[in-house]
């Protein structure tokens, strides 16, 4: 079997492929790469563009696992105050949306689509935007995961905290995790704005935009050189419920364009043009000039290209390997067309993000080494001994993370 990335750029050979329907399933699937000595990969939705998720010993699948647990509120208070739901790790966030909303909840943030796995997204840090908003992994305060030795633990921030340090933010490489609890808040719904603008007026104009905006974010579109813009602000729950208006297009194809709905109808778009992308995280006070150097690189050596270039923010948190770990933090990602060869473009802007201390996407193009990893993230190689002292044998690590070692 040939296992692909939802872009198929990323191929590999698994020696085996376990779908399983149940906990025992998942703990089963360990037993047996233990006694064949394969690694373990679990996969959710298969869209990182980096390797992170590619096999080359046993493919675990998730599909088949997903859902609220219990289908209520876990715990209502005592973190931060915000409820919290236990979720199957195979569940799409797309999946999330109602049964959340029938229970009065939301996420909190989402990304730019819905269709990854909660457990496939935490693992890589993904992220929405928003100066206020952390990401995903950020949101999860437990796990339940079968570890290398084929047990079924609980960790959170008091039980096992190590081992919950790692699992929250794992790049698969700590454990088949089959539950995570995460942190929610009330359902709300927002009020979307998109519009296009010259980019000197959209940087000139930014810290008030990012500031007065729950999440603001642009496109800029190189052969047009404009910006497509975003903003979603939270309604009062009292505002007049208006219906969601049409399908949920990329932003950089909408002209000017308001809608209303509740959060999980209105954050997240529908990406499906296939494509590879390299995403950097800069401190946010480096983002203006990040951004200037990566549109001047483009409009200069890479007029061709059809893909727009993504601004975000992002909060700090307090993660060992987030992008986000200890600084405010401005996303820029650039995207090239899957029949193309992009590791021209994404090398040249590698140089860029490298200029302004830029850490990598986990689930996007890199180019990085083990080394300069450690360098980029304080805790990196903290990261390592725990997940080595959990795993002392590799059983969660395939080569391509192996070349990733510090
Ligand atoms: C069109 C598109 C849009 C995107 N938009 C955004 C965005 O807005 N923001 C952003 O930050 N990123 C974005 N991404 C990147 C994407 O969110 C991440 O790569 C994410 O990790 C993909 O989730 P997935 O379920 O496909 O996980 P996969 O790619 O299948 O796996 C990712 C990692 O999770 C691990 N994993 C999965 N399930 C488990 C499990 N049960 N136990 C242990 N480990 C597990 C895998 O082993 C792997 O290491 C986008 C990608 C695409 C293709």
């Amino acid at each position: 079997m040939i296992w692909r990335n939802w872009s198929g750029r990323q191929e590999a050979e698994p020696l085996a492929v376990a779908s399983p329907g149940d906990e025992a399933g998942f703990v089963d699937a360990v037993a047996l790469a233990r006694r064949e000595g394969w690694s373990v990969r679990a996969v959710g939705a298969a869209h990182s563009h980096s390797r992170v998720a590619a096999p080359d010993g046993l493919l675990v699948e998730t599909d088949d696992w997903h859902g609220l647990v219990d289908g209520d509120v876990v715990d209502g208070i005592g973190h931060d105050g915000q409820p919290v739901v236990r979720v199957r790790s195979g569940t799409r966030i797309h999946q999330l949306g109602e049964p959340l909303h029938r229970l009065g909840l939301a996420l909190v943030n989402q990304g730019d689509i819905d269709r990854q796995s909660i457990a496939g997204a935490t693992a890589t840090g993904t992220h929405g935007t928003g100066p206020t908003l952390q990401n995903l992994s950020a949101a999860v305060v437990g796990a339940r995961l079968v570890t290398a030795g084929g047990e079924v633990v609980d960790c959170d921030a008091t039980n096992e905290p190590d081992l919950f340090a790692l699992a929250r933010h794992s790049l698969g490489a700590v454990g088949l995790v089959t539950e995570l609890s995460l942190r929610v808040r009330p359902r709300y719904r927002l009020d979307e704005r998109q519009w296009f603008a010259p980019p000197g007026e959209i940087m000139g104009d930014l810290d008030r935009l990012v500031a007065d905006t729950r999440h603001f974010e642009f496109f800029w579109v190189p052969e047009r050189d404009l910006c497509a813009c975003k903003s979603l602000d939270e309604l009062p729950p009292d505002a007049e419920p208006d219906p969601v208006d049409g399908p949920i297009a990329p932003v950089e194809q909408v002209a000017k364009r308001e809608r209303r709905g509740w959060s999980h109808q209105i954050i997240s778009s529908i990406r499906d043009d296939r494509h590879t992308e390299m995403e950097y995280g800069v401190p946010a006070e480096a983002g203006p000039a990040c951004f200037a150097e990566i549109r001047e690189l483009i409009l200069e050596r890479f007029t061709d290209l059809q893909w727009p270039v993504e601004y975000r923010t992002l909060a700090a948190d307090d993660q060992l390997i987030s992008v986000a770990a200890g600084r405010p933090t401005v996303t820029i990602s650039v995207h090239q067309d899957v029949a193309l060869d992009d590791r021209p473009l994404f090398e040249a802007c590698e140089e860029v993000f490298r200029r302004h201390d830029g850490r990598p996407h986990w689930g996007k193009v890199h180019y990085r080494t083990g080394g300069e990893l450690a360098d980029l993230h304080v805790g990196y190689r903290r990261w390592w001994e725990l997940r080595d002292r959990y795993d002392p044998d590799g059983v969660f690590v395939t080569a391509d993370l192996a070349a990733l070692r510090p």
